[in-house]
């Protein structure tokens, strides 16, 4: 079982997301461990500090090294196959691959920054990896866990079907498959036929653009075509 241990200065964020579907299932059945950690536990002083402003100057407040260290510390084990990260907009790009990497571990910790940033420290000693969600910049690290954690539980084996995980976008298996397809197939569910505005329903067939019709194929019944179409659409 992999355990997440998140570490933040807002517990709370999470507890909505990860309280349904199939995280809190992953939960329930004990294929996954989600445990939050406020940072502010791991400080010395009555106010519960856990930032303060940069040397050299500059806006805002930077997250001190020291809290950080400790909640670390005593969050990893040593006979655990143990990662952790720092969620930083320089980081290297989270992806499927990394997500299932990630999937083979015991126990991955996550440091979620928040203000300007972390000391720099943190990156160069304390996390084994910078982890970005993409080029932008979010308001602090709780979101990318959230990413994270739901992009490698339904890696973890039993938790999603094996069937729908081979088929799903950026799956090993598709990609080998297909050379440039990486993307699942299209997917489409009842009626066959939408009519977005109904004064087009008694019309002639040269209006049939305005039909939105579920490709013919996949009600041909006829699995080997439906099969070819899903690899070329
Ligand atoms: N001053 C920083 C900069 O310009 O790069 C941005 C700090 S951001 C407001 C606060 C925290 O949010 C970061 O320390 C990081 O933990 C998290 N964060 C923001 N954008 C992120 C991203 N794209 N990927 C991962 N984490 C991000």
């Amino acid at each position: 079982m992999i355990k997440f241990n998140i570490i933040t200065i807002f517990p709370d964020i999470f507890q909505s997301y990860f309280n349904e579907s199939i995280i809190k299932r992953a939960q329930k059945r004990k294929l996954i461990d989600i445990k939050i950690h406020n940072l502010r536990d791991y400080t010395n002083d009555k106010r519960k500090t856990v930032d303060d402003t940069p040397y050299g100057g500059g806006p805002g407040m930077v997250m001190m090294v020291e809290p950080i260290f400790k909640a670390v510390k005593k969050l990893k084990v040593k006979s655990q196959k143990s990662k952790v990260i720092l969620f930083s907009p320089k980081g290297k790009k989270f992806d499927q691959a990394m997500a299932k990497r990630f999937s083979k571990l015991d126990n991955l910790i996550m440091i979620c920054g928040r203000y300007e940033g972390v000391d720099e420290r943190v990156a160069k000693y304390i996390a084994d990896e910078e982890v970005s969600v993409g080029d932008y910049v979010l308001t602090g690290g709780e979101i990318p866990a959230m990413i994270v954690v739901d992009a490698v539980t339904r890696l973890i084996p039993d938790v999603i079907a094996k069937e729908s995980l081979n088929e799903e976008s950026f799956s090993f298996k598709k990609q080998k498959d297909l050379a440039n397809e990486n993307y699942e197939y299209p997917q489409y569910t009842r009626p066959e036929v939408f009519i977005p505005n109904k004064k087009w329903a008694a019309c002639p067939p040269k209006y049939a653009k305005h039909f939105w019709r579920v490709p013919k194929v996949l009600l041909s019944g006829d699995h080997k075509k439906i099969e070819e179409w899903k690899k070329r659409a």
